[in-house]
């Protein structure tokens, strides 16, 4: 059989068998409505209460502050459609960054379609938000400012506290997209000092289609989806039983692992950064390497396309990805590179690597070999194509 090596771990994990497991016995005997009265019902409905509080636990919350969605993508919908919408009487200006994940940045232009008026906040060539450009930034009308924690592409971790904490200052809420952070940085809501914040059970090796909104107690935010009183009346729909099952168990695991998983990812993503320094010239590493996901290396390979670097990979068994995910099937650069100010052609020669806990030692070394063959393979055509001026549209390939 061909060998696989995935290193794609910011777009979706595998499932943990553990976490499998927990969910197994919830899709045939313990099937019940967690609504119903009788008892089969209410074993199901504290399995679900069971996997709020270890949800609730991964972020230092209390479990009345997590409401459960069916995506990080709803969750983050959720907050900031509805925090701006409820406070506008108050004010109709909220503030985000140019790097947030499409979830973010798309319901912000939903809000401009509907009058609202919003602030991108640009980054600094490393990718992170400057506190007092928050605060230059911040009028008596805004309500709302949302900043992912950590950044999909390139993984850099934002100074969530301070950010948060000059939002307050003014009287606006914060919200964060904390998509890729649980398990690779501690997450503490109550330090942090946010009112909402957005997470996913398929980043953390638990199932997709499952999410939580974190909702500090005594912030008002109006309902998103309506119907039935579930999730104490705050989001509709028969619960996701066997998903939310599956979050609690891998939020379980990642808060226990959360220091071994990071030194370990740490180390590797290091030696798989040294290893590709060391074999492959004319590369260049996007984003910080102090503050960041501990799985992440976006790389630009010069004078090639990232695509078809990609492409090439694939048929030798390996998973990666050019931007994030959503973006990956088109020819647009990645707005997060853009806005790090990293020139259009690296940008198209960037490549995300992220690592995890079922990546070995022995896979990096596998890459780091197949991509010196590629590079230079692909590396070879762009030096005819630039002779021969087939470089007219951009296309190396
Ligand atoms: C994956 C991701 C999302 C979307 O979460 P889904 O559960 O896939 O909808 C949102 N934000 C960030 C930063 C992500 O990485």
């Amino acid at each position: 059989m061909k060998r696989q090596v995935y290193l794609d771990y910011s777009a979706t994990t595998p499932v943990k068998d553990e976490v499998l497991q927990a969910m197994l016995p919830y899709f045939t005997q313990n099937f019940g409505n967690p609504s119903s009265l009788y008892t089969i019902g209410q074993e199901s409905k504290q399995a679900l209460e069971e996997a709020r509080e270890l949800v609730a636990a991964l972020i230092g919350a209390s479990p009345r502050e997590i409401f459960f969605t069916s995506s990080g993508t709803e969750a983050d919908n959720w907050a900031v459609i509805e925090a701006a919408e409820s406070r506008a009487k108050k004010g109709r200006h909220i503030i985000t960054t140019k790097i947030e994940h499409h979830a973010l940045l798309h319901s912000c232009e939903y809000l401009e379609k509907r009058g609202f008026a919003v602030t991108y906040l640009d980054t600094d060539g490393e990718g992170f938000v400057d506190p007092a450009l928050l605060e230059r930034s911040l009028t008596d009308e805004t309500t709302l400012v949302s900043i992912m924690f950590v950044n999909n592409e390139i993984g850099t971790i934002q100074p969530i506290e301070a950010l948060a904490r000059i939002a307050k200052e003014r009287g606006a809420l914060f919200h964060t997209d904390a998509v890729q952070a649980p398990g690779n940085v501690p997450i503490d809501v109550r330090a942090l000092g946010v009112d909402l914040l957005s997470v996913s059970a398929h980043k953390i090796y638990g199932p997709k289609g499952v999410g939580a909104l974190y909702i500090r107690k005594g912030v008002s935010l109006p309902n998103h989806i309506h119907g039935g009183g579930q999730e104490n009346k705050k989001r509709a729909g028969t619960e996701n039983l066997t998903g939310i099952i599956g979050f609690g168990k891998a939020a379980e695991l990642s808060a226990r692992d959360l220091d071994a998983h990071i030194e370990r990812l740490t180390k590797l993503r290091n030696y798989f950064l040294e290893r590709i320094r060391e074999n492959i010239p004319d590369i260049r590493v996007n984003g910080s390497l102090a503050r960041r996901l501990p799985g992440n290396l976006n790389i630009t390979f010069q004078y090639i396309e990232g695509e078809a670097l990609l492409l090439l990979l694939d048929l030798d068994g390996i998973a990666v990805s050019t931007g994030s995910a959503c973006s990956s099937a088109s020819l647009t650069p990645s707005h997060v590179l853009t806005a790090l100010g990293v020139p259009v052609e690296m940008i198209h020669g960037s490549l995300r690597f992220t690592v995890g806990d079922f990546t070995t030692k022995d896979d990096i070394d596998y890459t780091v070999d197949c991509l010196v063959k590629n590079v230079e393979k692909l590396r070879n055509i762009s030096s005819v194509s630039k002779e021969k001026g087939w470089l007219k549209n951009g296309n190396a390939v």
